[in-house]
């Protein structure tokens, strides 16, 4: 379902902005082991120039996601932003000029309009970690008893290059793992 939806009639020559609120499903927000529990906030400015538009914006949310080693859910914001150059052509618009990684082609949209759905949830992935992790150093869980060692020293001795560093090794890749 599309819902960023831009009208070029709307758009007069100069800085035109627009301030959005769309559900994560309506742009088809997914991300394997990710909820998204937080409207999608965008303010977006478009410059027009003759046939040329530089579209910049501000994208915000939140995931909840488990953190990989020590298995606790935890939320952070997520904040992308959208820089992108569009060229008009007779009533559709086309991306170029663009690091864009998706099809170069033309923005999906009714002749006169385009969306910007999919730009918007190519964004705000980028923005998302490969390992999540509630905070920069979790300590993660003793792969001896399991407790979680950010509480505290659960007093087991852990060898270096015992089997069960590997076990907890493992656990966490497996983990953080993404399609
Ligand atoms: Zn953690
Ligand atoms: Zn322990």
């Amino acid at each position: 379902m599309d819902s960023i939806r831009i009208e070029l009639s709307d758009l007069k020559e100069g800085v035109n902005r627009f301030v959005f609120r769309v559900g994560p499903e309506e742009i088809d927000l997914e991300e394997e082991g990710t909820f998204f529990p937080k409207p999608v906030d965008l303010a977006i400015e478009i410059a027009r120039t003759g046939g040329t538009l530089r579209v910049r914006g501000t994208i915000r949310t939140e995931a909840e996601r488990t953190c990989g080693r020590c298995l606790a859910v935890f939320r952070e914001v997520l904040d992308a932003t959208l820089d992108e150059a569009l060229k008009v052509e007779v009533d559709k618009v086309r991306i170029f000029d663009t690091d864009y990684e998706g099809d170069p082609g033309f923005l999906p949209g009714p002749p006169g309009a385009f969306f910007l759905d999919e730009l918007a949830r190519e964004e705000i992935l980028v923005t998302s970690p490969m390992q999540p992790l509630c905070r920069p150093d979790c300590r993660g869980l003793c792969p001896v008893c399991g407790a979680d060692r950010n509480q505290g020293d659960c007093g087991c001795r852990i060898e270096e290059g015992h089997p069960a560093w590997d076990a907890l090794r493992n656990l966490s890749r497996n983990l953080g793992k993404k399609d």
